[in-house]
């Protein structure tokens, strides 16, 4: 139970990029706490006083998370309210402010959220790869043995893959990840809500040749979002499929009709079964 005379924490998020994304609510919180705890507070002094506003910051980072914990709460215990943000975006998220909400909660403090911007999020909403179901990583390691390790006991996920990077990383993570996942489809979201935001999607390959006709591609921050495996039961209608196309085909029948015989025994689009009858007819006839 939370002591109705003690302050509140509020975790609040702060724009990735565009200014204009911090949230009414998050401004009028920001100006009304009595402490803001900040990961790098020279660099959220800037945010504050483009707001217009003159809170005293307290760093909070990694390395002192733990200790601010007493001293936190100690604030809160006296009725002031304060106000938890990072850099950019959602703090706890690839962010500091784990241990803090943790430790709060367990003290019975209240600890609300102030939700808004948060890469990922903004990267999955128009990426254009299914969101019914994902897996973030946040940074894949930045060794490169370490990260084919991660990557390899991703590959049979069947969810959408995210992972946030690094412009000093991209190549070696985009190479890493072509070595590892071969072909599978890859949409990379740059430089969200700023000025040069772009999507580069295709397979790690392409994009890699893209970025280095192109070296501005690999500037600024990245959102990393994979199509997770096809299913093992899609793979195994694909194989079946294949089988029984190349037969149908070998006996002599004509493409759709042989796609129309797998889409009834396999289920499926015909339209799809179409497409593979076609390939496979072309892929034989160039052999
Ligand atoms: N807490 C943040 C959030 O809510 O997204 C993430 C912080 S994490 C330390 C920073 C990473 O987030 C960057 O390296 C990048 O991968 C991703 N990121 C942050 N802002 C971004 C932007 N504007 N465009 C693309 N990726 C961004």
């Amino acid at each position: 139970m939370s002591d109705s005379s003690s302050g509140s924490l509020y975790v609040v998020a702060t724009p990735i990029g565009n200014l204009d994304d911090l949230t009414p609510r998050a401004a009028r919180v920001l100006s009304e706490v009595a402490l803001v705890a900040a990961e790098d507070t020279r660099h959220s002094a800037r945010l504050l006083r483009h707001l217009g506003l003159h809170r005293p910051l307290l760093s909070l980072h990694e390395h002192n998370e733990a200790a601010r914990v007493a001293q936190l709460d100690a604030r809160l215990a006296e009725g002031e309210d304060i106000a938890l943000i990072s850099d950019a975006g959602t703090p706890l998220i690839s962010d500091p402010g784990f241990v803090l909400v943790r430790e709060l909660r367990a003290r019975g403090r209240r600890v609300i959220p102030i939700p808004g911007a948060c890469a990922l999020v903004a990267a999955l909403s128009a990426a254009g790869l299914p969101t019914d179901r994902f897996l973030f990583e946040g940074f894949l390691p930045a060794r490169s043995a370490a990260r084919r390790t991660r990557l390899e006991a991703l590959a049979e996920r069947e969810e959408t893959l995210v992972f946030y990077e690094s412009p000093h990383r991209i190549r070696d993570t985009l190479a890493d990840i072509g070595v590892v996942l071969g072909q599978r489809h890859l949409v990379l979201a740059r430089e969200l809500t700023k000025a040069y935001e772009t999507f580069l999607e295709g397979s790690a390959g392409a994009l890699t040749t893209r970025m280095e006709q192109d070296p501005n591609q690999a500037r600024g921050e990245f959102v990393v979002m994979l199509a997770g495996a096809e299913s093992r039961q899609v793979a195994a209608t694909v194989i079946e499929g294949e089988a029984l196309l190349g037969a149908l085909l070998d006996e002599g029948m004509g493409v759709k009709q042989a796609a129309g015989v797998a889409a009834r025994l396999l289920g499926g689009a015909r339209k799809v079964w179409y497409a593979r009858a076609q390939a496979l007819k072309e892929a034989r006839q160039s052999h």
